[in-house]
């Protein structure tokens, strides 16, 4: 089943994300949905709170071929990052916006999948973009509050206003 991707300024992006405690039935349709969601709308990454879901849950798929062996990880956390890199960045729930935005190049996350084992992803590059994106998101945050005041400023004026 595709969602409806939540866009900003709605509150469920904003929420921290609980902790997933079990994975049911429930949790693996779940994943299953948000990797279908991602595909159709042609991301690279979702967080669940992004369709309305504030668990800690996030799906992945940094190929170009859309090979359809998306990462899907529970509980992820960052526990290591190295050097800084800017690059452009856009997000499905802020539609149509895109700008630079600086992030550790190198980054090592520990999660676990859903068998409920503990995996530790070393990776650098886009997916590592990728993950401190989406974690980024189970924490409330989006790319737009990484910008300078002034950046940031542009974007509630051109962004926020239309969505009033
Ligand atoms: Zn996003």
């Amino acid at each position: 089943m595709v969602y409806t991707i939540r866009t900003l300024p709605d509150d469920c992006l904003r929420k921290v994300a609980e902790p997933l405690e079990r994975i049911t039935d429930e949790v693996r349709k779940l994943s299953a949905d948000m990797v279908e969601t991602m595909y159709a709308a042609r991301g690279v990454g979702l967080a669940a709170n992004q369709i309305g879901v504030s668990l800690r849950l996030i799906t992945i798929d940094t190929s170009s071929e859309k090979e359809g062996h998306p990462l899907i990880v529970v509980n992820p956390e960052i526990v290591e990052a190295q050097s800084e890199v800017s690059a452009e960045e856009g997000c499905l729930s802020v539609p149509g916006f895109y700008e630079m935005v600086k992030r550790a190049e190198r980054v090592i996350v520990r999660a676990q999948n859903l068998e409920g084992e503990d995996l530790t992803i070393e990776c650098a590059g886009l997916l590592a973009r990728v993950f401190q994106h989406e974690i980024d998101h189970l924490n409330g945050v989006l790319f737009v509050d990484h910008l300078s005041p002034v950046k940031k400023g542009l974007f509630k004026k051109e962004y926020l206003r239309d969505r009033r």
